[in-house]
């Protein structure tokens, strides 16, 4: 018997979303094995000619057509993450895209046409500025940075050509929160697409489409996948943009192997304790470095008192591991001393892994709207780091960063 998905909580849904007994098993013995198995599949058949002229009868997950709509392993994580979406709606879904940047492009591509405008928030992840200031400029959109705090100067940054807005938040590199029902709510007064990169939080942190939002994208690599061992992303929406999306990424070819989805739905069931665990470790760091002389400023949205607290903690049901730390003073190659002194976090892009993970943290250069450091700031203190808390004891951890600021010192 199957429990109604909208009474359980977003825990027990980790457990059961995208099991439809006839994807985990076969047709006299439906849901017999937990998962669904890998269908490798590029060729669907048909019984008869007649089957094969008749077609799909909707253009809808759940029906056999050809490889490139998928087969039960990618429409069970695409239900999965429609299931913990609350706000898609009966009738929304999830698109997935073979990476967190293809699914951003796929939503803004979906959300505009040549001669639009696009607000972009000014703390967005690198490659979304770069997909504005490249393809999407040679494709004729307009891009305008906006700053991810300033809710008036986004209200009057509109124009009659203004079609979309894309928010991240927070910010993750700089971890600013933004207001996103406020956000959201001007967008739709001015008849503008929010699209959402809720990477961060993921559903379980930020119930996205609930406060507004209209298209949210999330790249599956970091929580989701949580292993560090494949790339994916998702763009999930109610019905309206749902379709829209479906209709654009069937248009430009996206499709995602098997293979990763089923690592994905993997990981997914585990993602609710990781996140939890990294928080909680993520805080027990964030409250260590706070205290340290080395530090000007930590950027933890979870942690009281740190920009963004009170948003967070109005809008957010969870959080995450990831957060970045301003240094006082010094210097980038002392900056990079401390980074190389560290033996447990790797160096390198990417995060929300079961592994550490720390990067220099450098944002002056790629923000247009507004200064980093930020006004107010003293501006000596401009080296960081971004730390990624895996799930390692925070004891060590802690260890390790009392080494790398031991180089720091010395330095
Ligand atoms: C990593 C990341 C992406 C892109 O995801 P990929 O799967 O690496 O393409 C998008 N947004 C944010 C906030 C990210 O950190």
């Amino acid at each position: 018997m199957k429990a109604p998905v909208d009474k359980l909580s977003p825990a027990t849904r980790l457990t059961t979303a995208g099991r439809r007994p006839e994807w985990t098993g076969t047709a006299d013995q439906p849901g017999a094995v937990v998962n669904p198995p890998v269908w490798r599949s590029s060729t669907h058949l048909y019984a008869d000619t007649a089957a094969l002229k008749a077609g799909p009868r909707t253009n809808a997950d759940g029906r056999f057509y050809y490889g490139r709509r998928g087969a039960p392993t990618q429409w069970a994580l695409a239900e999965a993450l429609t299931e913990l979406e609350p706000g898609a709606g009966p009738d929304g879904g999830t698109m997935l895209y073979p990476s967190g940047v293809a699914a951003i492009a796929g939503a803004l591509m979906t959300a505009i046409r040549p001669g639009d405008v696009l607000l972009m928030t000014d703390n967005a992840y690198d490659p979304s500025r770069a997909l504005a200031r490249g393809w999407l400029a040679q494709w004729g959109v307009e891009t305008r940075w906006f700053d991810p705090l300033d809710l008036a100067g986004f209200g009057a940054a509109f124009c009659d050509r203004t079609r979309a807005v894309l928010l991240e938040s927070p910010g993750s590199l700089t971890m600013e929160v933004q207001d996103v029902p406020a956000l959201a709510a001007i967008a739709r007064q001015n008849g503008a697409c929010t699209v959402l990169d809720n990477t961060w939080a993921s559903p379980l942190g930020l119930a996205a489409l609930s406060h507004g939002v209209d298209i949210a994208v999330m790249s599956l690599t970091k929580h989701v996948g949580g292993h560090s061992d494949l790339m994916l992303g998702s763009a999930t929406a109610g019905a309206h943009w749902y379709g829209k999306l479906r209709h654009t990424a069937q248009a430009l070819g996206q499709v995602v192997s098997p293979d990763d989805a089923a690592l994905a739905l993997r990981g997914l069931r585990s993602m609710g304790v990781r996140l939890e665990r990294e928080t909680a470790s993520a805080l027990t760091l964030a409250r260590w470095l706070e205290s340290r002389p080395e530090v000007a400023r930590v950027l933890c949205p979870m942690l009281p008192g740190a920009p963004g607290h009170d948003l967070w903690a109005r809008d957010f049901t969870g959080g995450c591991g990831l957060f970045s730390l301003v240094l006082k003073g010094g210097t980038a190659a002392a900056r990079d001393a401390l980074i190389d002194a560290l033996a447990l976090f790797g160096i390198g892009y990417s995060w929300g892994g079961f592994e550490s993970l720390v990067t220099p943290l450098d944002p002056g250069p790629s923000r247009s709207a507004t200064p980093w450091p930020p006004a107010g700031a003293d501006p000596a203190d401009r080296f960081g780091l971004r730390l990624s808390i895996g799930l390692e004891d925070p004891a060590d951890l802690i260890a390790d960063l009392e080494r790398g600021l031991a180089a720091w010192n010395a330095a």
